[in-house]
């Protein structure tokens, strides 16, 4: 090996380099010959260099070019020259120059592969992960894996410069109160009890912060033990932040300066210096959506006052039980056929509407659907709606949540299929003035909307108890482009209102104590006001890689299931191991046969 080592990568050489005696070491990427020359793209982390054996080459060295295979591991010792006019490939950096192969080296050779190494890849996901390593190889996997690393090391690089300190947190501890299942990890010395990974690090960071750790974060890694779907894993990463002494300014400027490091670092662009603002409530009544998608406008806008005047009854009844109407305006999409406006519907059925209605804008009144109950008043609703010829008007008449909800869903839509949301555009927001508290129909109780330790607004706290479903917590989501990409609060460090909070939940005392006693004894030794956030990683990376799965950007991730097809996890384990641990099994039964 050692004479064949190389002398530059794969992505390196350029005209200027022309005449130099060079090694380059690879994978065959592709082989052709054409009339008696090969053609062969190397290929490594750093790009792909054309090798050359031409016709006059040793007949040896051409015999041995001709056995080369997909993805063979290889040592080419050349020299570089400028490729003719005519076959220069601007598409690639190394494409003004190919190198003249005098000595090929095999170092290993490659099975046929299950698919080919390539971006384009419809490969069944199952088999991308089986064979994680050959599609790790793929130009795609490749960059975003790179740019998985620049981005956290621009993370790293702004926060320690703002001085914060990275540290890391166990992952072995007692449960943490995300509101996920836990995963749980038997402990083999201390019999039939268990640890559990965390969903997140926010006791230990909140722990920091008591211990004089006033600037702390950490890439950290989460486990929940959830329904994998395209934005969620089992396992994600969080960048975890806890500040003392702030309020919610502090951490959004942090996170504001944060991602603008990181965007310009990683995306050569600017963002904004601050990023918008919009209130839950106001989120919800004009996106329908606590997570608006603002690369486009669309807004939603109240129909109460032509419903309540009209003598359409699926409106007037939805007002009369406390409901209220909305709509919104598809522009130009009077031409949409029955089964496209059916499909919008659908994305309203989703979130419980009951129906969606619909009327179409002409010259001279509407038409269509729900029409005839609406064309007196055509001039004050297209004007309110700021509709005009050719669009289409939606309405959904519900309860608020389920009716903004469901218009949430027919905007995205609409958005998406209008061609409305440009990848290439980051439209970041903070939602803030979220409820504290969330009414659990089923449980027939209040929940925690966050978690249990993010602080009231300081104007409810005399109302708290009277009234929970009024009160606005100190809490905040960032969102990017439609998803939530981080939460966070300032946290309660007064026992007095954390008391309060675990009553309004219906936590008892004993069970408070049981769960988190350690962190309410540890704030009664002088704790600081504190506060902090936490942006999901790969999520932002999904979206920044335009991407639609985090699957995308994670190195080894989960299938759909929950199982990793490469190295067969999760997998049954021996008795011995069992027994150790003092388990025994009681499985369901199941008709299902390997
Ligand atoms: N621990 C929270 C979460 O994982 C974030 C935070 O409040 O900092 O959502």
């Amino acid at each position: 090996m050692e004479t064949m080592k190389r002398t530059a990568t794969c992505g390196a050489l350029r005209k200027e380099d022309t005449g130099t005696s060079v090694i380059l070491n690879g994978w065959v990427h592709r082989n052709r010959n054409h009339g008696g020359i090969h053609f062969i793209n190397l290929r490594d982390r750093y790009g792909t260099t054309q090798i050359v054996i031409d016709q006059d080459a040793e007949e040896a060295l051409r015999q041995q070019a001709e056995l080369l295979k997909f993805e063979y591991c290889i040592a080419v010792r050349g020299v570089v020259r400028e490729r003719p006019d005519t076959m220069k490939n601007p598409a690639m950096a190394t494409g003004d120059i190919e190198v003249a192969a005098s000595e090929i080296e095999v170092l290993s050779t490659c099975k046929t592969l299950p698919f080919m190494i390539d971006e384009e890849s419809d490969a069944k996901e199952d088999l991308r992960l089986a064979y994680r390593y050959l599609d790790l190889r793929s130009e795609g996997m490749q960059r975003r894996i790179r740019l998985r690393h620049e981005f956290t090391f621009a993370v790293r690089e702004y926060l320690s410069r703002e001085g914060f300190y990275e540290i890391e947190t166990p992952t072995l501890i007692k449960s943490t109160p995300e509101g996920a299942r836990d995963f749980l990890v038997p402990s083999r010395v201390q019999p039939g009890k268990f640890y559990a990974l965390p969903q997140s690090p926010q006791l230990f960071k909140q722990i920091l912060m008591v211990s004089g750790f006033d600037k702390y974060f950490q890439i950290a890694r989460c486990y929940r033990d959830e329904d994998a779907r395209g934005d969620r894993q089992l396992e994600f990463t969080q960048i975890d932040i806890e500040m003392s002494f702030v309020s919610r300014e502090d951490v959004f400027r942090v996170t504001e300066g944060m991602f603008g490091h990181v965007f310009e670092k990683t995306l050569a662009m600017d963002l904004p210096a601050a990023f918008r603002r919009i209130t839950y409530a106001d989120a919800m009544n004009t996106y329908g959506s606590d997570k608006p998608d603002l690369r486009f406008d669309l807004p939603i806008v109240s129909f109460d006052a032509f419903a309540q005047k009209s003598s359409f009854n699926a409106f007037t009844g939805a007002l009369e039980s406390g409901g209220c109407v909305k709509a919104l305006v598809a522009p130009g999409c009077a031409g949409y056929s029955r089964k496209l406006i059916t499909e919008l519907e659908a994305a309203a059925r989703i979130y419980k509407a009951k129906g969606m209605a619909w009327m179409k804008v002409a010259a001279e009144g509407f038409e269509g659907g729900v029409s005839k109950f609406f064309n007196d008043s055509f001039d004050d609703i297209t004007s309110a709606l700021n509709a005009s010829e050719g669009d289409l008007i939606v309405m959904v008449a519900d309860s608020w949540l389920i009716t903004c909800n469901a218009l949430g869903a027919v905007r995205n839509k609409l958005g998406h299929d209008l061609g409305l949301a440009d990848p290439k555009r980051f439209e970041f927001c903070w939602i803030i003035d979220f409820p504290l508290f969330e009414y659990q129909e089923e449980e027939g109780r209040w929940a925690a909307a966050h978690h249990m330790f993010s602080m009231p607004q300081a104007r409810y706290l005399d109302t708290m108890e009277a009234d929970p479903g009024s009160v606005k917590g100190d809490l905040y989501d960032l969102v990017l482009n439609g998803y939530e990409v981080a939460s966070g609060s300032i946290r309660i460090h007064d026992p007095e209102i954390q008391k309060r909070i675990f009553r309004i939940v219906g936590f008892s005392e004993e069970e408070a104590e049981e769960r988190f006693g350690f962190l309410l004894n540890a704030f009664s030794y002088g704790p600081p006001p504190h506060g902090g956030i936490a942006p999901g990683l790969d999520r932002m990376l999904m979206i920044i890689s335009e991407q639609t799965s985090i699957k995308e950007v994670i190195a080894f991730p989960k299938n759909s299931v929950g199982v990793s097809p490469m190295d067969d996890s999760p997998s049954v384990v021996d008795a011995v191991q069992l027994k150790d641990l003092h388990i025994s099994l009681d499985l369901p039964d199941t008709t299902e046969t390997d």
